[in-house]
């Protein structure tokens, strides 16, 4: 009987899994499925234990779920992507397997290894079937009249809509239990030996994922546009942990939301978040069409010049959440504690790391990645590429956001700051957001470690000095996105 194997990555789930579907449409075929626990390419990636936590979770939970289908989950102990390769050629050899199916990846390492791996085996004469799952609308699909890929979102949002009717975005069915069930192989845990991961509130099973989505269409959708900016509010969804780990599909998201649609009134909440999941897919879309910015490089290449600090007082002041800027330390400590951080909280805090006290955004998007949660690499290089106006629809560089009158606006009673920092529970409501003068007896909160207007003007200084360079010619020598590359190629 033929056999095919589907390769778990970023897809941990069984609804709405492309590639696994596909594979289990062929009913003359036996169906088994492997993930790779690979450690020393999940710390060169930054993968943070939060992250990996609630993998190690969900791969047991898929296990579970597949067991119930007859479907086999291998479960094998790898290292980097090289030899990634080399352990699906051997499992599928082991397992006489003739048939290998697995959903892209597009961050530049993957696509080198998917690429590779699909010569030996064309080679070897397996068969290979790749799928697009990661974006809503498959990867080079919305192009300019030119055919180009954007580079600006809401021509790429208006695109996206024109084209929505032509994308296959209805969820798939998980598979059905096999006529020819398969056991699971023993479970050996040691595989996880080495994988440092951390409990966060975010529960595993694509049950739990389900329900979160249900109950934030259900109770917080429709306000969505009017609540989501205020991080002492419940008013974004909190899905992106298991949107990030492939627990959830950006296509199951985009079909609940429609669903609600037409029984809605004001459906502005509903079209607001679904802007939020066209984000997601033009962010996925950059780093598929411009591989490059997954290798620590600006988007816009003049900024290449610019001289960021580097680590020291300021960026450790930042990351310990004790920079004496309330709303920013704050925020930090939220990501500290819980491995999650709130939208807008995490543009103050890059907007800050990055124009305030100048330090390079690529320690700044690495510092997110080892502790996120939902560290997802488009994403986080999207936002923090558009923070510190390195990036493809980036903020201007000279609309900074002052971290004091945002805090005002979006936490004005200072209840999210009196959370996280209860050194500054005593201060009245107007002053909660603003640095210390001096220090206070027995309050252990920090003095302001910079000034915003002198280093807002630095900032803008420097952005103004830059000259123009042209992407092709960019002739570049060494440079921090060089150092970046050789230490996590
Ligand atoms: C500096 C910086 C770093 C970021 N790093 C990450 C990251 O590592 N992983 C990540 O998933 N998101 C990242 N984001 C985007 C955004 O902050 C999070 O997706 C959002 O806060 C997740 O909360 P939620 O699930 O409640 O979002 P909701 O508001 O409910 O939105 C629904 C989903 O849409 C997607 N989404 C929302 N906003 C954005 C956005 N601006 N860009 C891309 N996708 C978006 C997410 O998948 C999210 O779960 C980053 C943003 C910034 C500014």
């Amino acid at each position: 009987m033929p056999r095919v194997l589907h390769w778990f990555r970023g897809d941990l789930r069984i609804h709405d899994n492309p590639s696994l579907y596909a594979a289990s449409q062929q009913p003359e075929s036996d169906l088994l499925t492997c993930f790779i626990v690979s450690p020393d390419q999940w710390q060169r990636h930054d993968e943070s234990a939060a992250k990996l936590g609630l993998v190690k979770q969900q791969v047991n939970a898929l296990q579970e779920s597949l067991q119930r289908l007859g479907i086999p989950l291998y479960l094998v102990r790898g290292s980097d992507f090289n030899e990634e390769a080399d352990l699906i050629c051997q499992l599928l050899a082991q397992l006489h397997c003739d048939q290998l199916n697995f959903n892209e990846e597009y961050g530049f390492n993957e696509r080198k290894r998917d690429r590779r791996l699909v010569e030996r085996l064309q080679a070897l004469g397996i068969r290979v079937n790749r799928y697009r799952d990661q974006s809503i609308a498959p990867v080079g699909s919305v192009l300019t009249q030119e055919g180009r890929p954007y580079t600006v979102f809401t021509p790429f949002k208006k695109r996206w809509y024109s084209l929505l009717t032509t994308f296959d975005s209805a969820p798939l069915p998980a598979p059905s239990r096999r006529a020819h069930p398969i056991k699971q192989p023993a479970v050996d845990l040691a595989v996880w030996h080495a994988v440092q991961t951390r409990e966060t509130t975010f529960i595993a099973g694509e049950v739990n994922a389900h329900h979160r989505l249900a109950t934030f269409i259900d109770d917080h959708l429709p306000a969505y546009d009017q609540q989501r900016d205020f991080p002492a509010l419940d008013g974004t969804s909190q899905l992106s942990p298991y949107l990030a780990t492939g627990i959830l599909s950006g296509r199951q998201c985009l079909h609940q939301a429609f669903q609600l649609r037409p029984h809605t009134a004001n459906p502005s909440g509903i079209d607001c978040w679904i802007s939020e999941l066209i984000w997601r897919d033009f962010y996925i879309h950059i780093l598929y069409h411009f591989p490059d910015v997954s290798r620590h490089r600006a988007f816009k290449p003049e900024t290449e010049q610019l001289h960021w600090q580097g680590e020291g007082r300021a960026f450790d002041a930042w990351c310990q959440g004790k920079t004496g800027i309330p709303i920013i330390d704050a925020a930090m400590r939220q990501l500290l504690q819980t491995g999650w951080m709130h939208n807008r909280l995490r543009m103050i805090c890059a907007m800050f790391l990055t124009k305030n006290l100048f330090v390079d955004w690529r320690l700044g998007e690495r510092f997110f990645m080892r502790h996120l949660v939902d560290g997802y690499l488009p994403a986080n290089n999207g936002g923090w590429q558009w923070s510190a106006s390195t990036g493809t629809d980036a903020a201007p560089y000279f609309r900074i956001f002052n971290p004091i009158s945002q805090s005002e606006k979006f936490d004005p009673q200072g209840r999210f700051i009196r959370h996280y920092i209860p050194e500054l529970a005593f201060r009245r409501d107007k002053d909660i957001h603003l640095p210390l003068e001096r220090p206070i007896p027995g309050c252990l909160y920090p003095l302001p470690i910079v000034d915003l207007k002198t280093s807002r003007q630095h900032a803008i200084d420097a952005f103004k000095a830059l000259g123009r360079t042209d992407r092709s010619s960019d002739q570049r020598q060494t440079t921090q996105s060089d150092l970046f590359r050789s230490l996590n190629d």
